[in-house]
This record gives structure tokens, sequence and C-alpha cells, in this order.
């Protein structure tokens, strides 16, 4: 049996002051499905969450929720009429009423209020908390508060702001799992906005990556790493970056690191210029290897070290090996690609090849 669809958007442009800052959105969402908007600073999520949720118009296209049309030009449902819970970055709880009176909120009126916060505040584990101010929890437990009473009303889906922002690393990694878990169990639709890769992949059935107010790829986390649809995903998602390289055969390409056989076919005519995709878990270290590169930086992650290599050509990657293998800098270590996945581009510009795998993340690298 079909999923029945949920929440459609055909064509949405929304924006400020009759200037789309959106354009052209599409994209659809499953009963019971959990998606994320990521993208750069900027790029127009929150405006992309705040059209769903009402608060702004659109300027073209339009979107249906349970089939009906909740926005198009010169019709905007107002949010409240709209049964979608909004989760922020800032809790934005009452400070002046208690967390179970928090909860409670949205279902004053409801005969069995008492028993539902009762029954959400078990499930976001504060059950016996409920008699806490806001000022007297910690920020993850806030926004546990804040998730329960979101959920109170049954609110055909929810929306999530940056939830996690203003919390930090263990406890950030833990309550986005949670919250997935939260709302798979209780089969609650969502839409959540971060910028943060690995929270997007750790929380979504479906991701849409944004650049500059439009959505490049609408996808699930497998296919947003293994098929990137447009140089930017490519890069934006796990650390990609390019090499120069010349399409000998459709599956195989010349490179400065020697030939890199793929396992899909590119019938793009032979000698063809292209960019290929390396991830730094694509260079693999080996002792006999044909490559030997230098170590000019290195990052330590925990189980893995992520090491900045030069190449005798002056060329630089960006590789991650296990970290019981500590090289040092200045050491030359024996290197070979597998990279199998072969994602290729058409070549962008004319850049050298050192030029473009000059380092994006430069600043966490220490010398
Ligand atoms: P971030 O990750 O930094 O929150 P975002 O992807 O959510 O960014 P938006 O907040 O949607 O981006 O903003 C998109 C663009 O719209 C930005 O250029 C921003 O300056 C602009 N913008 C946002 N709110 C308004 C507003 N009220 N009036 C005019 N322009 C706005």
């Amino acid at each position: 049996m079909m999923t029945p669809l949920l929440l459609n958007l055909h064509g949405v442009s929304c924006g400020f002051g009759g200037q789309p800052v959106v354009q052209d959105l599409s994209l659809h969402l499953n009963v019971g499905d959990i998606a994320c908007l990521l993208g750069p600073s900027g790029c127009g999520k929150t405006t992309c969450l705040r059209a769903i949720a009402g608060f702004e118009p659109v300027l073209g296209g339009e979107i249906q929720l349970a089939g009906e049309i909740i926005s198009r030009p010169g019709f905007t449902l107002p949010p409240e009429k709209r049964r979608i819970g909004m989760v922020f970055q800032d809790y934005a709880l009452f400070p002046h009423l208690s967390v179970a009176e928090n909860v409670a909120f949205g279902i004053r009126q409801h005969p069995e209020s008492r028993r539902i916060t009762a029954e959400l505040l078990e499930l976001v584990t504060l059950d016996r908390l409920g008699k806490r101010y806001p000022h007297e929890l910690s920020g993850g437990q806030q926004q546990r508060v804040a998730l329960a009473r979101a959920l109170a009303p049954e609110p055909r889906m929810l929306l999530l702001d940056e939830p996690f922002s203003n919390l930090d690393g263990e406890l950030r990694r833990r309550l986005s799992k949670e919250v997935r878990d939260i709302l798979k169990a209780r089969g609650t639709s969502a839409i959540l906005v971060t910028h943060d890769q690995e929270e997007a992949f750790a929380v979504s059935d479906h991701v849409g990556v944004f650049q500059d107010g439009r959505l490049q790829q609408w996808d699930t986390p497998y296919n947003l790493y293994h098929e990137p649809l447009t140089p930017f995903v490519a890069s934006f998602i796990g650390q990609g970056y390019f090499i120069r390289g010349q399409l000998l055969t459709p599956d195989t390409v010349q490179t400065e690191l020697g030939i890199i056989n793929g396992n899909r076919a590119y019938n793009w005519p032979v000698g063809s210029p292209v960019d290929v995709l390396l991830r730094p878990d694509d260079i693999v270290p080996d002792p006999a290897g044909p490559l030997q590169a230098r170590v000019s930086g290195k990052t330590f992650l925990g189980a893995a070290t992520l090491y900045r290599l030069q190449l005798p050509t002056g060329s630089q990657l960006e590789a991650v090996f296990p970290s019981h293998a500590d090289h040092h800098s200045g050491e030359l270590v024996g290197i070979r690609i597998a990279a199998d996945h072969l994602v290729l581009f058409p070549a962008q510009g004319s850049q050298a090849v050192s030029q473009a795998l000059a380092p994006r993340q430069a600043s966490s690298i220490q010398p």
C-alpha cells in the first residue's frame, strides 16, 4: 500500500517585500516521514519553513497539506488553522509556567489534558520534572519540553527550526536521535532545518540541499552522498572536493593520481575534461602504494585523523586514516585511491589541478 502524501510544495517562491528568496521550490513529504532542509547560512531554509507554517505568504506556486491548498498567491491559511506544530531554536517556553503547564498549554480545554501531558512527559523522559520551571532545566531538557508541547495538540506535522543548535556536541547528537525515535514512534511527520549535515543524516528520511534559495537535490541521505546531482551538493555533503581528470573510457578517468576505474559510465566524448569527486575516505594509506604524499597538516578526530597531504606536484589532498596510524607533519606516506563510486561533473572553468584541490576546510587543519 502506498504511503499517503501529506505535504506538497509545487513551484513555490517566497520572500520579503515582493522579492523572492526561495524560488521554484517543489518537494513532497509522505505521512510519517521526517525531512530536513540543509544548506549554508542565508540560503532560505527558515523562509521556506515559515511559508509552510503560514507565517509568510507565497509569491508563486502552491502548498498543499493533506490535499488542501493552504498557500497560494493571494491566499494564506492562517498558521493556527494549519494544525502544524513548531519547535524553535530558543525553545520559546513560557517562563512563568511549569514544565507540565507548558506542555498542557495548547490542550487546556481538552478533557484529558492531564493524561496526555503525563504521557508526553514520560515520552520525553521528563516525567519527574513536571513541576519545575524552564529556568530550572538544562538546554536539552528545555528542548524536550518544547517538543512535548508541540506534540500535545496532535499536529498534522511538526516544523523544527535549528532545534539543537543551542546544544553542544554529544548532547546534540543524542537528542537529535532521540527526537527522531520519538517522532517515528508516534508516526509524526516533520521537517527540520539545519546547516549540520551529520544532524540531517541522523534524523531524516529525506534531505533537501539548498543553495542560494534553490533546492539543489531532494533525496535520501544515501543518494545525496553517493549520487550527488550537482557539484555544490557533492562538495557540501561529505567534505567532497574535486580533482581534474580526462575521460579515457565511459568509466575510466586519467588523473594526476593515476587512472581511476569507476562503477558507473558517463556517455560523454572520450577525452572530455572532467572534475572527479574525491572524499577524504577515498584516499587510503598503502605503504606499497603507487603515490607518495607528504603530511602537511592533521586534525585528530578521535577514531580517525584527517590529514592534509601534499603531492610532489604541489597538489593538496584530504584523507581520513584510522587514528592508530599516527603520521607526523612532514612525513612521506604511501597512498592509493579507492574511489570506485566515480562521480564526475563536466570540468568547471579551467583551474589548475592544484587550485581545484584548494582545501575547503583549511581552518580546521592544524599544521
Ligand atoms: P540561517 O541558516 O542563517 O538561519 P537560512 O537558510 O534559514 O539561514 P533565511 O533565514 O531563510 O536563511 O534567510 C534567507 C534570506 O532572506 C537571507 O538573505 C536573509 O537575509 C533574508 N531574510 C530573512 N528574513 C528576512 C526579513 N524579515 N526581511 C528581509 N529579508 C529577510
